[in-house]
């Protein structure tokens, strides 16, 4: 087990880190920092509680330990007032014994105190988009000397409408930059943004909590379109499939499985994108009480899901990018416990299941069922006899 003397961190770091009373790096941590202090761009792929503040907070500070100017160093991106602040108070907490500034940069609240401080002279800036373009466009906040940006949260912020913003903060930076971006998924643009303003990026994945996809028997059903959902009640009939997460392509999809199961006495509910958020907090709700045990999802929709004991992860449908996938079946199999995630394969789903393979380095167990009859005949090659009768 690695501590984080062993990721070179300074000493006033290292002290930091033992008064927070965290001993051992998190796995992004771990992951990350090396890659961080050696000036490498990195692509970070973890969602919050994975500890990835701590993540690229202790290298920038190491990095910004022994310089100092007038002018701000590092620049720090995130979606909301909230987690502005709370990046801010881990710069406070990790950077305790260094002489470190920074400031917190956000709308909704006069700007001349923030002014004031830029003024001062700070080594970070830590902000939401459109306050810090504003500050910039004013001329309160120097960017040409920044040598480290993060975008944190950086799906989230797409979500939101800050592309344009964002696009404008990174034309504003010096070329000879880092670029540090974390998003929880690697949906499209996440990666177009990457490939336009990122150099060379190596990747840190994790899954939520921790969680990994080892810990996880991972299943693969080939099944045509059209009986994927008698497919579903079979395994919904097996015996402890307790608390069930499906999830989907489309919208659509989503409330058509919850609309059948319903009406099979399966006690179903969806969040998706056209719910309002009082819908999504009582289908949640009802979730995590056990009132129903199926909570049918989207992608965008389930990354604020935050339930535990989930039994069984369902891909109805694959998802679009191998990386989903790890993010979708790491809500199971949490704090400890047993997972198992199904996912769901049609014939044209064939080159997204090998890229999923690819990418978490084995293959999904094969497994047999009552409606296979579809299964390709390239793929029948692969049932080994032992795994026949897994479900
Ligand atoms: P984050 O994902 O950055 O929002 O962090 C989630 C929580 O984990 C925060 O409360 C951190 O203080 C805590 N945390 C971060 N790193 C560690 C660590 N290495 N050991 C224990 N807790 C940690």
């Amino acid at each position: 087990m690695t501590n984080f003397e062993e990721l070179d961190l300074i000493e006033p770091l290292v002290n930091a880190t033992a008064r927070l009373g965290h001993r051992t790096p998190t796995e992004i941590q771990r992951k990350s920092i090396p890659i961080i202090l050696e000036g490498k761009d990195l692509l970070g792929i973890a969602q919050t509680g994975s500890g990835k503040t701590g993540a690229f907070v202790l290298p920038i500070l190491q990095q910004l330990h022994s310089t100092k100017g007038k002018y701000p160093k590092a620049l720090i991106v995130a979606p909301t007032r909230e987690l502005a602040l709370q990046i801010s108070k881990a710069i406070e907490e990790y950077g305790k014994f260094t002489r470190i500034r920074h400031v917190t940069i956000y709308g909704g609240v006069s700007q001349h105190p923030q002014v004031r401080t830029l003024k001062k002279g700070v080594d970070i800036v830590v902000g939401t988009p459109g306050r810090l373009l504003d500050l910039a466009d004013q001329g309160h906040l120097q960017l040409e000397g920044i040598k480290t940006i993060v975008l944190d949260e950086a799906d989230r912020m797409l979500d939101m409408g800050f592309i344009r913003d964002i696009r404008k903060i990174l034309q504003m930076l010096p070329n000879e930059r880092q670029t540090l971006l974390f998003s929880a998924t690697m949906a499209k643009e996440i990666r177009k943004l990457a490939q336009q303003f990122m150099n060379q990026p190596k990747k840190a994945m994790v899954n939520r909590n921790g969680s990994t996809v080892d810990a996880i028997d991972n299943y693969v059903l080939f099944v045509e379109k059209q009986r994927k959902f008698v497919l579903l009640r079979h395994l919904l009939a097996q015996p402890k499939t307790d608390r069930i997460l499906v999830f989907t392509r489309t919208k659509y999809g989503a409330d058509k499985v919850a609309r059948l199961l319903n009406r099979k006495q399966i006690r179903s509910a969806t969040i998706h994108g056209n719910k309002s958020q009082s819908q999504r907090e009582s289908a949640l709700a009802a979730f995590k009480a056990g009132k129903c045990r199926v909570l049918v999802a989207t992608d965008v929709a389930a990354r604020g899901i935050d339930v535990n004991n989930i039994t069984h992860v369902i891909n109805y449908d694959l998802p679009d990018t191998p990386e989903t996938y790890v993010h979708r079946v790491g809500r199971t199999a949490r704090a400890g416990r047993d997972g198992t995630a199904y996912s769901f394969c049609e014939p044209s789903e064939m080159r997204t299941l090998r890229g999923i393979e690819r990418l978490i380095k084995k293959n999904l167990k094969r497994a047999d069922h009552p409606f296979n009859n579809a299964m390709h005949q390239s793929e029948k090659r692969d049932l080994r006899p032992r795994i026949l009768k897994q479900v």
